[in-house]
């Protein structure tokens, strides 16, 4: 078993986004009760950085996410940690000819600032931080994860005890890769499953007033399977004058997509084409001031399968990009980190209350976490798996024939679309479906699974007993559709 008198109640290794919240989750519940430490990489006086290339993300959340953190910790945000206030997404077709919007308002993070926030919001608590410090492997005694050791940027190493550990190391974690102990965490996650992507975040006079590529009010999608494939492409405003633009696309889809067309792209070439192309942002700089300095151009990575089907173990939590939390069809990882930290940070202090630190007493959190955000995840993933089977014209058809305002709605709520207007039960849609057969068929095929899976995701098994059966139930329904949606270099354009 562990150390009866450990240095702390919890250590949190990554201080991001998601370890931040969770770290002001724990101490909220735990009305600052709870020793918490927080290990990062990053200097003090930079929290938050992601890579050496800054803090790169497209910025975007919704509004509704920010509201759950309000209602259930009492930290709302304000000025400047979010910079730029939006009405909702344009998602335009790739011939720009059909565009849908997605409303709900959302704000644009300032992913610089925001960190300094929440590094005071967690300290409110008590919580400490060891900045400089890079995590580099759980310790563990008789299948029991007890803690972190690592190296300071002076080159001593160091290691700490506690009743729980944390994992919010982002994407690139290798804590959970190289997890000392048996669990039901899976460690690896299929190249697959991870999207290259990158921006730049611009201050630019505008060229010409053309709203289908920069809207000061809205955020904008481009779909385009030549530029960004089984990816999109991002006009988000930061301000009237000011934008973070960028893609994302899949490591293999942009092989195959080099392949087919004889071409040598690779994610930065594509970024500066797409940014090329803008007529809008013709005249523009980096940024330089504190609030953007260093954070101006950078590509990182993003999972997006489903998240983990466990996120816990004895003594141990994933959370956040670790855990593959971002969202399958358009890696948002914001809403899913608030989510996550919050709901892990009052079970982690409900469970150091009741003294069960184990997998059992830490489970509640796969169950919340799947039932309040958690529970479509899967049947994205599987929609994202479809539309990197289609071309563009596929989509173009599809979101000008397919696509109805219940659909967009379904989205919008984070459900499943059910496309029904691709249904051969409505005869005026006969026609047109006969003409897209695949195409229509396939949505279908993509809603009758969604359904199923959501249906899964809602049975997830409140103790770990059922969790073996759960899981094979989930991965049997999965499967078909791996060898059913083929990618698009074997589909006819
Ligand atoms: C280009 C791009 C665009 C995106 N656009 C959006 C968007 O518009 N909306 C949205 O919702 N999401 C977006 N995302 C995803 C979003 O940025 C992430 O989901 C989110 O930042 C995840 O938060 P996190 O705390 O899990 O990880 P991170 O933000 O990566 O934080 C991890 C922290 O841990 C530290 N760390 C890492 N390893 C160690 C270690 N071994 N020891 C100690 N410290 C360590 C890091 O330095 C960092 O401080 C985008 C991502 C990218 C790359």
């Amino acid at each position: 078993m562990g150390s009866s008198n450990p240095d702390y109640d919890v250590i949190i290794a990554g201080g991001g986004m998601a370890g931040l919240i969770t770290a002001a989750s724990i101490g909220h519940h735990s009305k600052g009760k709870a020793r918490v430490l927080i290990v990062d990489r990053n200097r003090k006086d930079e929290p938050g950085r992601k890579t050496n290339n800054g803090w790169t993300c497209g910025d975007a959340t919704s509004k509704r996410s920010l509201d759950y953190l309000a209602d259930h910790i009492g930290i709302r945000y304000g000025s400047p940690e979010l910079e730029h206030p939006v009405k909702g997404v344009y998602v335009y077709s790739p011939d720009r000819a059909s565009k849908v919007l997605f409303e709900g308002e959302g704000y644009l993070f300032n992913r610089k600032l925001a960190p300094r926030r929440q590094v005071a919001d967690a300290r409110k608590f008590g919580t400490e931080f060891m900045f400089g410090a890079t995590a580099e492997r759980l310790t563990s005694d008789d299948g029991q994860i007890t803690g972190v050791s690592g190296r300071k940027s002076d080159g001593s190493t160091f290691t700490y005890s506690a009743k729980v550990t944390i994992d919010a190391t982002g994407s690139s974690s290798t804590l959970r890769r190289f997890m000392p102990i048996p669990s039901m965490i899976e460690k690896e996650i299929d190249p697959d499953d991870v999207v290259g992507t990158g921006r730049y975040i611009l201050d630019f006079e505008p060229a010409a007033d053309r709203k289908e590529f920069f809207d000061p009010d809205y955020c904008i999608i481009h779909l385009d399977q030549f530029l960004a494939p089984a990816g999109y492409c991002w006009v988000f405003p930061k301000g009237k004058k000011k934008v973070n633009i960028g893609l994302g696309v899949s490591h293999s889809g942009l092989a195959r997509r080099n392949r087919r067309f004889g071409l040598n792209d690779n994610l930065q070439s594509l970024i500066d084409k797409y940014l090329a192309d803008n007529p809008v942002i013709k005249s523009y700089s980096q940024p330089a001031d504190d609030a953007n300095s260093g954070n101006t151009k950078g590509n990182w990575q993003v999972p997006v399968r489903r998240h983990n089907d466990c996120m816990v173990a004895n003594g141990f939590a994933v959370v956040g990009d670790s855990a593959w939390m971002p969202r399958p069809i358009d890696a948002g990882g914001i809403s899913p980190a608030i989510y996550g930290g919050t709901i892990l940070g009052k079970v982690v202090a409900d469970a150091l209350e009741a003294g069960d630190t184990s997998e059992v007493g830490l489970w509640k959190y796969n169950v919340e976490y799947m039932n309040t955000h958690g529970y479509p995840m899967a049947s994205f993933e599987v929609l994202r798996r479809y539309l990197q089977t289609v071309t563009n014209d596929q989509i173009n058809y599809g979101m000008k024939h397919f696509l109805s305002e219940e659909d967009v709605a379904a989205i919008t709520e984070r459900k499943h679309p059910e496309f029904n207007q691709a249904r051969f039960m409505n005869p005026a849609m006969w026609l047109r479906i006969l003409g897209q057969y695949s195409l229509a068929r396939g949505l279908r095929y993509t809603v009758k699974k969604s359904a199923s899976l959501v249906e899964i995701n809602l049975s997830y098994p409140e103790s770990p007993k059922g969790f073996s059966d759960w899981q094979k139930r989930l991965e049997r329904e999965l499967a078909e559709t791996v060898e059913k949606f083929k990618p698009l270099d074997v589909v006819a354009a």
